[in-house]
């Protein structure tokens, strides 16, 4: 499924080529909910890296967050590159050299109407704000950090991978 992504000011445009479309994984870490989430989460989809193609280059900014060490505490810079509009703000795509074969949007970045996921996945729960609704009951997985499958997996398991 070829995805269409922008920015809200229009300086920037991207496309991907996506079989895992459905945006079913909410992160309520930190990061996303500053960066990108404005109801204390925010929800990456996964697409194919060679497969993106980028307008408006000159327009976009990376942000690297410091993120603790799991053992030593000592912050270090996050391998993670988000990626957002440097004129609007936007939250654009994240990328990450150690999976450097996919790139993630921000489902809220995608103009492409995404398939509705029947059921959800709630991440990073252990960071959530005690503001932010937790959607819960049947067709959502709780994690309080990382889930143990993948996008990828989720996608396989429910055959719902789009050729
Ligand atoms: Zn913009």
């Amino acid at each position: 499924m070829r995805l269409q992504g922008s920015c809200h000011c229009g300086a920037v445009k991207f496309s991907v080529d996506s079989h895992t479309p459905y945006p079913f994984m909410r992160c309520y870490c930190s990061i996303c909910r500053k960066t990108a989430g404005g109801g204390g989460y925010a929800i990456n989809i996964m697409g194919e890296t060679k497969s993106f193609k980028l307008k408006g280059e000159k327009n976009v900014s990376v942000y690297r967050a410091r993120i603790p060490d799991e053992k030593t505490g000592k912050r270090k810079l996050s391998s993670a590159r988000r990626h957002f509009c440097r004129k609007c703000g936007s939250a654009l795509w994240a990328w990450d050299p150690s999976w450097k074969e996919w790139v993630y949007p921000f489902a809220s970045a995608i103009d492409t109407p995404l398939p509705k996921p029947l059921e959800e996945v709630e991440m990073m729960l252990d960071f959530a704000v005690p503001w932010a609704e937790i959607p819960s009951g049947s067709g959502h997985l709780h994690f309080r950090r990382y889930p143990e499958e993948s996008i990828a997996d989720w996608h396989k398991k429910r055959m719902l991978d789009v050729p």
